[in-house]
């Protein structure tokens, strides 16, 4: 018998779990890693440690890869390229990926085929955000964002005047200016699709962050219209169709309410790996968003997205001052047998997720008071 072989770059725990859910097709996994210590490093059996931003490390590691797939977005477009003329599958494709790579490239593609974003503009100076916040009409706030490079809430400013608006031009990087949209809450699309073409979208969810990092996602959004999630998903699946995506797609958004009450969705941007958005889906849909991709990218068939649950709570653990995880596991788990744990297997550091818990079950206020708690418990900041 002979399994596909899986190249997934980058050791984080979006590789780990994806990792997790190819072991019941008896998948093998080769993993490119920056260290040992990793998180997918410490649980694949093949692990290369090199750099993916070096191309013969990447050449050499694609050697015996049935195709290749990501932890993350930060692969030189022009690597990927190379790659795929050596005949490697690389999914999603260099011509999906940079979409994901660089907001100024996703903000203009997205504009193009009509998809609704915050009013934008590429700008190189402070002087260009003036002229962008008196042009645009609405002044200060701008939001500033470096168009490479950046995630949970890090290579993100909210400016409130010229003078703030030095710091994110030091990088030396291109920087996009963004309304400073004034959301109702934050949502997220997610849907999967195949190279040839099969796409499946799961429900929409609520994403709530803190200090720009997620800290709670509930499947499926509470109150959304079926009118608006409707839209939200066609919307998400006319991008990854429109892109070329192959695989998981993310797409963050925030909703809008009019003045007149109208409620609205504007993306702010795209990841086009496992999000963090579709965790709940490893204990709340018929499929996982991890067993999607990995269909997805072996051009397999797609597994259903429905959910299994009313409700689904994903709570995330960040990192802070952890106790031994033994006692932390007996309490938590007296506590709730229907709590599900995934910690990724990272060193601590405060505010980084370390690992998140998944409740569900009918009653929205007990299963999100249940992730909390757990949580909190986990993270060791609540002690009963
Ligand atoms: P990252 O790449 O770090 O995830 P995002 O573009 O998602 O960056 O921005 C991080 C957070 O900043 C968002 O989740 C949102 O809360 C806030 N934000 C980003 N863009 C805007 C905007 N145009 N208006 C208002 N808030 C924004």
């Amino acid at each position: 018998m002979t399994f596909p072989v899986v190249g997934m770059v980058g050791g984080g725990q979006l590789a780990r779990m994806t990792h997790e859910a190819g072991i019941p097709l008896g998948l093998k996994f080769k993993l490119l890693s920056d260290t040992p210590q990793d998180s997918a490093a410490q649980v694949v059996s093949e692990v290369v440690i090199g750099d993916y931003r070096d191309l013969d490390t990447l050449r050499a590691f694609a050697q015996g890869c049935d195709v290749i797939t990501f932890d993350h977005e930060h692969v030189p477009t022009e690597h990927l390229r190379a790659l795929e003329a050596d005949g490697i599958p690389v999914r999603p494709g260099p011509d999906a990926l940079v979409h994901a790579q660089d907001k100024g490239v996703m903000r203009a593609r997205l504009r193009e085929i009509g998809v609704p974003c915050p009013r934008h503009r590429i700008v190189s100076s402070p002087e260009d955000v003036e002229r962008f916040a008196v042009e645009e009409g609405d002044g200060y706030p701008v939001v500033l964002k470096t168009v490479r490079g950046g995630y949970d809430g890090k290579g993100v400013w909210i400016v409130r005047g010229r003078e703030e608006a030095a710091e994110p031009f030091r990088a030396g990087v291109p920087v996009l200016a963004e309304e400073k949209v004034g959301f109702v809450r934050e949502l997220a699309a997610n849907v999967v699709r195949s190279p040839h073409g099969q796409a499946v979208a799961y429900p929409v969810v609520e994403s709530v962050q803190v200090d720009g990092v997620c800290d709670t996602v509930i499947a499926p959004a509470p109150g959304l219209s079926e009118e608006l999630s409707a839209r939200a998903q066609q919307l998400a699946l006319t991008v990854a169709e429109e892109l070329g995506v192959v695989g998981h797609l993310a797409v963050e958004l925030f909703e809008t309410r009019a003045a007149d009450g109208t409620p609205g969705i504007l993306v702010n941007e795209l990841a086009m790996r496992p999000h963090n958005s579709g965790h709940w889906t490893q204990d709340g849909a018929v499929t996982s968003q991890f067993a999607n991709h990995v269909r997805a990218v072996l051009d397999l068939p797609l597994g259903d997205p429905r959910p299994r649950a009313t409700w689904t709570v994903m709570t995330n653990v960040l990192g802070g001052d952890f106790p031994d995880m033994y006692p932390a596991y007996l309490h938590c788990m007296a506590r709730d047998p229907q709590l599900k744990i995934h910690m990724y297997g990272k060193d601590v550091k405060p505010g980084r997720k370390v690992g998140h818990v998944n409740t569900y079950g009918d009653d929205l206020a007990e299963v999100r008071e249940r992730g909390r708690h757990a949580a909190d418990y986990l993270r060791g900041t609540v002690v009963e």
